[in-house]
């Protein structure tokens, strides 16, 4: 039976390190660390997330300003508003919750955030800087995933790494930072043939495809790492992975549950940026 990896236990940990050090930065050279969060619109699954993020700043000790737009607001008022918070020298990280509705450009949104500024990691430059290497912030839930897998011990250097879903959030920008460590990666998507033979080719298996138990246990190497990124409510109305889990534990020798596997990282990875962002406007790039 596989050794669950205790995202809720891990996230903790880091939030407790990083409210020190926002206590120590605050203390002695007078940075406390902020970030805005934008949100569109009533949806309320975005509503939860924010609510978390807000509630881990306030835990860390960063300061959280958030500003609620109607779901009608114009995409010139969203881009005024984020030129705004961008000239605002006490504004570190600028968040826009996705999704957006449908009359906004989320691309011409992400990309109207200062690099600097972007802790999510979505804009072009930082996608670039990624692939380069040469990035000082990484996108939230890869480095959650990376993360929980060195607190866990885990080697991810030499590994065959299957990531199924490419998404700009999760998929591809995991591959590049899975290269990074020195894995073996391959992408699957939904036109990939022979995805199952594939994934029991894998040592880590990643899921981020949106589908409920969509990895089932036939599909898991004994012994393979699988971190499951999905969240999804399964028929019975409770949050679920993209993997079966109950069966896939049998297989595999490490496994993150749903919830409390790789979510609570995605926030921690976050605030992690936020610190970040306030040491490079502080011109303090050692971090
Ligand atoms: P997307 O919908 O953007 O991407 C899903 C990917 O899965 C696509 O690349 C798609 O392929 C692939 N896919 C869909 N069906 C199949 C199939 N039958 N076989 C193989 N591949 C398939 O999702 P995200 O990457 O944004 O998110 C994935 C999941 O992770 C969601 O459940 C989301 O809620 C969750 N998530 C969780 C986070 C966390 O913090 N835990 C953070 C972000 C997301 P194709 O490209 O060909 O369409």
């Amino acid at each position: 039976m596989a050794c669950i990896i205790d995202g809720k236990r891990i996230s903790a940990e880091i939030r407790a390190k990083l409210k020190v050090e926002v206590a120590n930065l605050k203390a002695e050279r007078g940075i406390v660390p902020s970030l805005a969060v934008i949100i569109v619109g009533e949806n309320p699954a975005s509503r939860v997330y924010v609510n978390n993020k807000k509630r881990a700043c306030d835990e860390i000790g960063i300061v959280s300003h958030e500003f609620a737009l109607p779901c009608d607001v114009s995409q010139a008022e969203l881009l005024s508003l984020i030129d705004e918070l961008d000239h605002r020298g006490d504004v570190n990280g600028i968040l826009v919750q996705m999704p957006l509705p449908a009359h906004i450009d989320e691309k011409a949104v992400i990309e109207r955030i200062s690099p600097i500024k972007d802790v999510d990691a979505f804009h072009e430059i930082n996608v670039g800087k990624l692939m380069t290497g040469n990035f000082k912030f990484l996108p939230c839930t890869p480095a959650g995933i990376v993360r929980l897998l060195d607190e866990s011990n885990i080697d991810i250097a030499g590994k065959h790494c299957v990531i199924i879903g490419r998404s700009n959030i999760v998929g591809k920008p995991l591959a590049m930072l899975m290269l990074h460590c020195d894995a073996t990666v391959t992408i699957c998507h939904s036109k990939t043939l022979h995805l199952d033979e594939i994934c029991r080719t894998a040592d880590i298996l990643v899921a981020a495809v949106g589908r409920a138990k969509f990895v089932t246990a036939d599909m898991i190497a004994p012994g393979a790492v699988v971190i499951d990124v999905g969240i999804n409510r399964g028929g019975d109305g409770k949050i679920c992975g993209d993997v079966d889990f109950d069966n896939a534990k049998e297989v595999a020798s490490y496994i993150t549950p749903v919830p409390g596997g790789v979510g609570p990282m995605t926030i921690c990875m976050l605030m992690n940026n936020a610190v970040t962002a306030a040491l490079l406007q502080n011109d303090d790039l050692k971090r």
